[in-house]
This record gives C-alpha cells, sequence and structure tokens, in this order.
C-alpha cells in the first residue's frame, strides 16, 4: 500500500468531526458482486444488458421483463456476505463520527455488515423489496422470487395486476427526492467526504463529491481507476478497498 497517504489519511479521519461516505460497486467486487465498469464489471462484459436496467424497455418488453426475473432469481447478492471494507464501515460508526453513508449500492451489505439502517442513505434504492409500477406497492423480494421459481416469468402486482420490478432506479427513473436531499445535506455537513468504489460517472451521485468540496470539505477517492473528479481530491487511494478501508477507518475505532 501507500504508507504515507494511508496514514494521513487515517489522522484526516480520526480528525474529521464529520464525516460522510459513498460508496459504489466496487465495495462490494470482493464479496463476490460484480461492478458495472470495473475490468470484470456487467456492463464491461456484457453491454447489451443495459437494456433490462432502462424503465422505458422493461415497460415495453415483457421479455426483457423475463431475463430481469431470472437474472434477479441469480443474482449474486442472495449469497454475498459483508467484506472487510462493509465492515471497517460499521465499526467506524461506533466513533458517533459517521454523519452518513450514502450508497449507488442495491446489495443491502452495508446493512448486513451492522451499519445502521437510518445512516445507510440508498440513493438506487435495493434489490431486497420488489415494487408494483402501477399501485407503488412493496413487497419483500423473498416472496416475488417465490413466485418465479413457482412458474410465473413475470409475476404481477397482486394487488392490482400491475408491473413489477426490483425497487432499484433503473435508467429513465428517478431517484427518491427524500433521499437524495438527506445525501446532498450530508455532503453539505461534513469536513471529510470519502467516495468508495465508484467510477464517479453516475449522476447526481457522483456530483455529492463536488458539492462536499464546494462546502468546505476534503475529498478522499478510494478507488482502483481514475475518475473524473480525481483533480478535485486531496487524496486518491487506488489499493484494494478491503485493504483501504480497515487502514484509514479502524484506527481509534476501540
Ligand atoms: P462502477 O462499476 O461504475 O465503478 C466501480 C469502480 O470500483 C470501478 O472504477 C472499479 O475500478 C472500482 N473497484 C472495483 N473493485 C475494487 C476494489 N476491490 N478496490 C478498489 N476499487 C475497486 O460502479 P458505480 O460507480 O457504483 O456505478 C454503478 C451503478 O451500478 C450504480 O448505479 C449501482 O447502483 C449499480 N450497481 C450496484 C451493484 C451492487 O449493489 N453491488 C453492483 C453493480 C452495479
Amino acid at each position: 500500500m501507500m504508507p504515507d497517504r494511508v496514514s494521513l489519511v487515517a489522522r484526516w479521519v480520526q480528525e474529521a468531526p464529520r464525516v460522510t461516505v459513498l460508496t459504489g460497486a466496487g465495495i462490494s467486487t470482493e464479496s463476490g458482486i460484480p461492478d458495472f465498469r470495473g475490468p470484470q464489471g456487467l456492463w464491461t462484459k456484457h453491454p447489451e444488458k443495459q437494456r433490462l436496467f432502462t424503465i422505458s424497455t422493461y415497460l415495453a418488453d415483457p421479455e426483457v421483463r423475463r431475463q430481469a426475473w431470472r437474472e434477479r432469481l441469480d443474482h449474486p447478492a442472495w449469497s454475498a456476505r459483508p467484506g472487510p471494507g462493509h465492515r471497517a464501515l460499521a465499526a467506524f460508526e461506533r466513533t458517533g463520527r459517521l454523519r452518513a453513508l450514502a450508497t449507488q449500492n442495491i446489495d443491502g451489505l452495508h446493512q448486513a455488515a451492522g451499519s445502521d439502517p437510518a445512516l445507510v442513505l440508498e440513493l438506487h434504492g435495493t434489490l431486497h423489496e420488489a415494487v408494483c409500477l402501477s399501485c407503488g406497492l412493496r413487497t419483500p423480494m423473498g416472496e416475488v422470487l417465490d413466485r418465479v421459481r413457482g412458474g410465473e416469468d413475470d409475476p404481477a402486482c397482486l394487488a392490482c395486476g400491475g408491473v413489477q420490478k426490483s425497487a432499484t432506479v433503473s435508467f429513465g427513473q428517478a431517484l427518491d427526492p427524500e433521499i437524495l436531499e438527506a445525501a446532498f445535506l450530508a455532503a453539505q455537513t461534513c469536513e471529510l467526504f470519502i467516495a468508495v468504489g465508484t467510477s464517479l460517472t453516475v449522476t447526481p451521485a457522483a456530483t455529492l463529491c463536488d458539492t462536499a468540496v464546494r462546502a468546505g470539505a476534503r475529498l478522499v477517492i478510494v478507488n482502483a481507476e481514475p475518475t473524473p473528479y480525481d483533480r478535485m481530491a486531496a487524496v486518491i487511494l487506488s489499493d484494494p478497498i478491503g485493504e483501504v478501508l480497515p487502514s484509514i477507518l479502524t484506527t481509534g475505532t476501540g
């Protein structure tokens, strides 16, 4: 690792009264969930799969929905366990200085690691629930997947017959305004903002970095590959997240 920069950031973490963290798919690759744009990413390898994540094609094409349900059945999140990065963030929370943990991930691994659900802002929703696109009814994902296993290849909403999907934000869908507002407020009210495992190419999530820096926070980026925000960062750490986060967050957490 890069010892000087790591100990510098560890000191910033210890000194900052409020730390806001933004995580992306890269924190879960060590748990066996591929990211989208990294070298082994889903879209790097299968660009055509973006159709499954676009709301207009999902609504228009039953075959897209059938394929999406098959993929949800086999999603690696169902067997994934939190990694050292998730655990280090949950441990850091006990200092009382974690302002918020905004995540672009839908896998629920922060909560599984013990992070307080009230601090986790799931900007892109969750895979652990299904939602009806007509009436908005939310159902635990396990119940809907049981119907898929039972032979329903595009299970309709039991309340109104509408099209269902995972409660995740697809391309063409708006983010939850309350969650987004809470994330921007947390970016504005911290001394240190750490972006972890994200290519910072998806807006508005990526613009949280900009907001934090403009409000006076130091930006630290923990990511293997370059990002468009690198020039704004005080320090960039590109070693594996599972090594970097325990090193910068665990000192002094008891
Ligand atoms: P991304 O795929 O665009 O970028 C991930 C970044 O993490 C890459 O730059 C990669 O180099 C880096 N990375 C991967 N493993 C790493 C490691 N071990 N150490 C250091 N760096 C590592 O991901 P994103 O920016 O989060 O955007 C992807 C979108 O896809 C998000 O909107 C998210 O909702 C969704 N997504 C979620 C999951 C999940 O829930 N786990 C998985 C894939 C995609």
